[in-house]
């Protein structure tokens, strides 16, 4: 499901798999991303590396713009999946609404995001309507090294949502921590392995315990090429070679996930969205070979965010 509607799985080509293009949020002032003009240079840059599809993981109180993720995607013909669901407590004021809705609540409004249209604004003012793009991938959020009450609540919300709907949940791990007791969690809420991405375990480049993760059938999104401070390339290079020795190549995926003004290009950042594509992707193929890198950039993403078929307890 993309921000124009729904796509055949397999014309969404190379994708990011885990990207921003308008964010904001109380845990980065001055970071605003709401530019239509920045975000159009940024998405057209990767597009002539051959970006063809991306996966924007902006939830829900972090500035979605569903309308300009449409214009982006109408104006550079680069396929855009938007989310819905929520991310971890940092990125909300201790007085916003997620804290204090019920479970019901929660689920009701990713439900609608995915169904029937985005809220155009963060559900701030439920009365607004409805914009016509939908959301075709949950996120959810945990802290460093646990998942704090409301976390709970929203990560029970976002696997009653992908139980009556068959999206997908992608998880923002802290740094690459608490990844099996999240699996855990959401297992146990009724998610299914199949449906349940981790994202940032990069942070944490231990092969054998994303093998243990990977062996459940849940995938990975590496998402820190490009960030030096975390540690170089070709230490996510041999991660991924490590990880495809283990036999878990249909379970990685890649992407940037460039949330900050100081990772894009159009806002005088670095590495910004073509590094993907120009400087990493060339290195890995080198390393793993043509195929395996087709199947992490195209294969696992187009099998991985098809929607599910629904729970049979939806009408
Ligand atoms: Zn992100």
């Amino acid at each position: 499901m993309t921000v124009l509607g729904p796509l055949p799985a397999a014309r969404l080509a190379a994708t990011d798999a885990h990207e921003h293009l308008f964010l904001r949020t109380p845990a980065q002032p001055d970071d605003d991303m709401q530019d239509l003009e920045r975000a159009l240079a940024e998405v057209r840059e990767g597009a002539e590396t051959g970006i063809r599809a991306m996966v924007e993981l902006t939830p829900i109180g972090l500035g979605r713009r569903p309308d300009l993720l449409r214009a982006v995607s109408q104006a550079t013909g680069v396929h855009v999946v938007a989310a819905t669901g929520y991310h971890r407590d940092a990125h909300y004021p201790a007085d916003h609404w997620v804290h204090a809705a019920s479970v019901e609540m929660l689920t009701e409004r990713i439900v609608t995001d995915l169904t029937h249209g985005m809220h155009p604004a963060d559900w701030d003012d439920p009365a607004l309507p409805l914009d016509t793009a939908r959301a075709g991938v949950i996120k959810a959020g945990a802290s460093y090294e646990k998942v704090t009450d409301s976390e709970r609540r929203r990560f029970l919300a976002a696997a009653e949502a992908s139980r009556l709907t068959g999206a997908r949940v992608v998880v923002h791990t802290e740094a690459g921590t608490y990844g099996p007791e999240i699996v855990r969690l959401l297992l146990d809420a009724g998610v299914t392995p199949e449906r349940l991405t981790l994202a940032h375990m990069d942070r944490n480049p231990d092969s054998a315990l994303h093998g243990e993760i990977c062996s459940a059938g849940v995938s990975l999104v590496y998402d820190t090429p490009g960030r030096l401070k975390y540690g170089p390339d070709g230490e996510r290079v041999e991660l991924i070679a490590a990880m495809v020795e283990r036999g878990h190549l249909d379970h990685l995926m890649l992407g940037l996930d460039l949330g900050r003004r100081a990772y894009v290009r159009a806002y005088g950042g670095s590495p910004g969205l073509r590094h993907l594509l120009a400087n990493f992707v060339p290195r890995l193929r080198e390393r793993i070979g043509d195929e395996a890198v087709d199947r992490i950039l195209v294969g696992n993403p187009a099998r991985t965010f098809s929607l599910a078929p629904v729970a049979e307890s939806v009408a």
